[in-house]
């Protein structure tokens, strides 16, 4: 079933089956197998205990000795190798403070979090074991909590999350009864689980090829409305006849590439400032933008993340169409940048075939602006002919002053590139320094 690692995955089996262990492929590259999706990492279990994995082979690292966990290379691939185990002392909805090793993987199946996940492959033998009919529940595209759905979820409340990301990745899957019934009632104590492992998670259901289903049973499972209660008037704002914010957003959301992470946040959040009083559009532009970055730094994201979310956020409008010039289009290129242009055009197709605008004005515009940045225009001040030496050669002073006279030139050059040489930009710049 692994066809890539399989004498790899075989050798490794026969050197824990010689030193008296079993060795079998557990988890996601199991379920995946059985969606015909290749896995990259595959991740063993074993009887033998960490301390027994470290000596039967010469390179591991002690990933996660704790929790049982450690990593062979092998033939330089990294393979986790987790020791069965049962988990024991839950406090506080997370992870369990210890756990216990056992000698059986049907134990170890059972502590796991969803049916699909709980399916092993004995790799010298060349055969599955799925006590818990993983299998089963594959065929039927069902998302099933192992055991009792309340026990699971209250012992480790991020699986909810879990199982909602799976509902964004898996195809076609659907929650379990009792499962949605067990994750609306346990929802709430969502707010014990750190932000780092609720990130992780929304990440994954964020870039799932069925987000936006997956987003929207967890509204009606209670799940935004504690982790984002900021959301919650995306519901009662109605933008098209019968359509609410929340849904316009999360039609949006389906015409997007899935792996666009960032613009499916910018997406999600672009209209977050629209609750606050604002006279203009710009100013809940601005709001949305600022909330945003709220939003995500109290989910601990990365700088990087939120400059770039704000950024489309805040240039999300395109006041565009005939009726802007050449320098327009140049005056906004400066503005968001040759690199935020792509997403910034599949942020506003996205949003305007959720409100069934058409996009053909868009792909004008977007001819227009391809023409006009393969012509390489001076949007930038480094692009100048002309730089700050030039000015402090003649008399500028040193300081923000150079900056304002570098930026009124580039005003210029904007409008008209063929203004972009040495000798008229330093007639214009004796010229701005005289009035
Ligand atoms: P992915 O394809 O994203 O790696 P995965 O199912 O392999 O998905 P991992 O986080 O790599 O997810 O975990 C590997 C396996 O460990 C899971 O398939 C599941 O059996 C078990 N597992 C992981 N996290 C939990 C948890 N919080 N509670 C119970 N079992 C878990
Ligand atoms: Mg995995």
């Amino acid at each position: 079933p692994f066809p890539k690692f399989q004498n790899t995955l075989h050798s490794i089996a026969k050197k824990f089956y010689d030193h008296g262990f079993s060795c079998y492929v557990v988890g996601g590259a199991v379920r995946d197998h059985f969606l015909k999706k290749e896995s990259l990492d595959i991740d063993l279990a074993t009887n033998a205990s960490p301390k027994e994995v470290s000596k039967i082979f010469k390179q591991t690292i002690p990933t996660g000795i704790n929790h049982g966990t450690v990593t062979i290379l092998y033939h330089n691939i990294p393979f986790e190798v987790t020791t069965f185990r049962t988990e024991s002392d839950y406090t506080d909805f997370r992870r369990p403070d210890t756990v216990a090793f056992v000698q059986s993987i049907d134990e170890d199946l059972k502590r796991r979090d969803f049916t699909i996940n709980a399916i092993a492959y004995d790799i010298l033998h060349n055969e599955f074991y799925d006590p818990l009919g993983g299998i089963d529940a594959i065929m039927q595209q069902e998302l099933k909590a192992i055991g009792s759905p309340q026990e699971r979820f209250h012992e480790d409340v991020l699986r909810i999350l879990r199982g909602i990301r799976f509902l964004s990745q898996l195809p076609n899957f659907e929650l379990e009864r009792n499962t949605a019934l067990a994750m609306k009632q346990q929802a709430i104590h969502l707010t014990h689980v750190s932000k780092e492992r609720i990130t992780k998670e929304l990440k994954k259901l964020l870039t799932g090829s069925r987000a936006s289903y997956a987003i929207d049973i967890a509204y009606q499972l209670g799940i935004t409305e504690i982790l984002f209660p900021e959301l919650n008037f995306y519901h009662q704002k109605i933008i098209l006849p019968n359509q609410t914010l929340w849904q316009t957003l999360l039609t949006a959301l389906t015409y997007t590439p899935n792996e666009a992470l960032h613009l499916r946040i910018a997406i999600f959040l672009s209209a977050l400032g629209e609750n606050e009083p604002a006279s203009e559009s710009y100013q809940a532009i601005y709001h949305s933008a600022k909330q945003a970055e709220i939003l995500l730094t109290r989910y601990k994201s990365s700088n990087a993340m939120k400059v770039k979310v704000s950024h489309l956020i805040r240039h999300q409008e395109l006041i565009l169409l005939d009726t802007w010039s050449d320098g327009d289009i140049r005056r906004w290129l400066s503005k968001v940048g040759i690199e935020h242009v792509d997403e910034l055009l599949l942020l506003n197709k996205a949003l305007y075939r959720a409100c069934m605008r058409s996009v053909f004005d868009l792909d004008v515009f977007y001819q227009r602006v391809s023409l006009i940045i393969q012509a390489n225009p001076t949007i930038q001040i480094q692009q100048l002919a002309i730089n700050g030496s030039d000015l402090v050669a003649i008399g500028v002073p040193v300081g923000k002053q150079i900056g304002e006279l570098l930026q009124q030139l580039l005003e210029l050059v904007l409008e008209d590139p063929e203004f972009n040489t040495k000798t008229h930009l330093m007639q214009a710049a004796k010229f701005f320094m005289t009035t």
